[in-house]
């Protein structure tokens, strides 16, 4: 009995769990790119090469491993464009009597494939996907009964279960469970990040770059250079060279931005773990490691180790158990459309022109950018949720459903209510100013908050505390700005607002 096992573009790991009693004699594994997944959003052409030739390299991976593998491309003519389409075309082709397939990380999907037995007729058995931390089982097991979910603890919990940087006593390394406090130094003057591994397009991803040239012209995004891993051996690669030379700093300039410098000595590893090139338990010890031998400071190892074991197993977590509807809560009533220049770049504030800059050559730009620039503009401008959310799964690699809306709807945009974030990341030029060497070469005077040539986001950050004082003013973390805004003038507060509202006027 032939059983077709279905593996996803972002599950490119060997040991997923729909190929774990592979019958090499007899089952088929079907990849298959689909119209459906390249064009729900107008995603980066970067992202599209890079996931297409990842599953083509992955397809070539598990032939090499003796696997029976029909790979349906995406310029095939009789490939229906969906995964439905493309399941039974090929349940058909190969008279296969049962369907295997891992969850998908996309509650859309998810659902689609819940019809897929009765559709088709024969068993379609959904399996976990073991390659987290935390199941969505554990999860929920965590937040049963809770108040509120915080990471911190979620953190904590999972680094004492999954015995990472304890010491022998089982208490947290260096004698502190967070080290944050150490990790938000400004860029001293002249101080160099190391150069980045890249690597050259083989004839696999020169044929899918193509591709994409072709099918792909009117997307978001540079599409050469290109220089992403699309193996593993390469991701492990890339991955290697940040433990040499970027973990020793993580930590102390995380939350820093420099003109020029995308990167800085951030891993950019997030489009491997999140297909499949990377095991995230392998990444957090190997880091632990680097800790252990003295090879990077606990502050820098810590830092990462959060990123991953905390941050990336939390928003999951919160995902799966907030879908569906996770999206539709729109805490700030925020309404305004997608400036254009999230897509153009033509602005003359010079953090966001920067940010969208990177972001149109790389498909990528660190957490601090997306949080605090692009992300804290559309939370001050009151953006609609959704547009922002479909321009964060467009633009980056690394972009899947179940890690891009918490991130966007519940950290950069509160607009679950606080359901993810304590208080809303809302900031001020000031941060900016303190963060990046941006302000420096702008239009705007970020000294000023009123005038002309004023700041845009010191404005929209007290237009934005006035706006939402009702909803936020009795939140115990946010009384010290709201302390501050008491003690402006009537006059004052009253020329922000028409100030800022004079600037919200001139988007488009
Ligand atoms: P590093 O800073 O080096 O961190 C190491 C790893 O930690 C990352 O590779 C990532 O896997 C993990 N990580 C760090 N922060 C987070 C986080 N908040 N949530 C989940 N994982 C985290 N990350 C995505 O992977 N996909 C997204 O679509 C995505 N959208 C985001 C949207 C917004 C508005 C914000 C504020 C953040 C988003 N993030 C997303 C989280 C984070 O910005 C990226 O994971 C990170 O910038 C990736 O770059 P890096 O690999 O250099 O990360
Ligand atoms: Fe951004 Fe304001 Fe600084 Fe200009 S002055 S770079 S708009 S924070």
């Amino acid at each position: 009995m032939t059983t077709l096992r279905l593996v996803l573009g972002d599950q490119l790991t060997p040991e997923i769990s729909s190929l774990a009693d592979t019958d090499r004699g007899r089952d088929v594994v079907l990849l298959c790119e689909v119209a459906a997944e390249t064009g729900y959003v107008p995603h980066h052409k970067k992202k599209i090469a890079f996931i297409l030739s990842a599953m083509r390299h992955f397809a070539g991976e598990l032939r090499g491993a003796g696997l029976e593998v029909d790979h349906v491309r995406l310029d095939d003519p009789a490939n229906t464009g969906s995964f439905a389409g493309e399941v039974a075309r090929a349940v058909a082709r190969h008279g296969a009597r049962r369907v295997v397939v891992t969850e998908p990380g996309e509650w859309r999907v998810l659902a689609d494939m819940q019809d897929w037995q009765s559709a088709l007729g024969i068993p379609v058995e959904i399996r976990e996907d073991t390659r987290f931390f935390c199941s969505r089982a554990r999860f929920a097991r965590w937040a049963e009964g809770r108040r509120g979910l915080r990471m911190e603890f979620f953190y904590r919990e999972m680094r004492r279960e999954h015995g990472i940087l304890l010491d022998a006593a089982g208490e947290p390394a260096g004698g502190a469970w967070n080290f944050d406090r150490e990790n938000r130094k400004p860029l001293p003057a002249g101080s160099q990040p190391p150069r980045r591994a890249s690597f050259a397009p083989d004839a696999v991803t020169r044929e899918v770059i193509d591709l994409v040239a072709r099918r792909f012209a009117s997307h978001f995004g540079d599409l050469e250079p290109f220089g992403f891993a699309v193996t593993r051996a390469d991701a492990r690669r890339a991955f290697d060279a940040f433990l040499a030379d970027c973990l020793p700093h993580f930590g102390d300039h995380q939350d820093a931005m420099k003109t020029g410098e995308p990167f800085l000595w951030h891993a950019v590893i997030s489009p491997y773990l999140n297909v499949g090139l990377l095991d995230p338990r392998d990444v957090v010890r190997a880091a632990a490691a680097a800790y252990a031998s003295g090879r990077a400071k606990i502050n820098a190892v810590e830092g990462f180790v959060r990123q991953i074991l905390g941050w990336r197993e939390f928003v999951r977590g919160i995902y799966w158990l907030r879908m569906p509807g996770y999206g539709d809560s729109n805490a700030l009533n925020a309404t305004r459309p997608l400036p254009a220049f999230y897509w153009t770049g033509e602005t003359r504030m010079n953090c966001v022109a920067q940010a969208v800059a990177e972001t149109r050559a790389n498909a990528y730009a660190h957490h601090i950018q997306r949080l605090m620039v692009t992300g804290n503009f559309a939370l001050l401008a009151g953006i609609a949720p959704a547009e922002v959310e479909a321009w964060y799964l467009a633009v980056y690699a690394d972009a899947f459903d179940w890690v891009e809306l918490p991130n966007t709807h519940g950290m950069a945009l509160f607009a679950d209510g606080g359901y993810l974030a304590s208080k809303p990341y809302a900031a001020s030029g000031k941060y900016i100013d303190r963060m990046s060497d941006y302000c420096g070469a702008c239009a705007y005077d970020v000294s000023r908050s009123d005038g002309d040539g004023s700041c845009p986001f010191n404005r929209l950050y007290w237009d934005f505390l006035m706006r939402n004082a009702e909803t936020l003013s009795r939140n115990p973390r946010m009384a010290m700005p709201y302390r501050t805004l008491a003690r402006f003038t009537p006059e004052r507060r009253a020329r922000i607002r028409a100030e800022a509202q004079s600037f919200l006027e001139t988007l488009a």
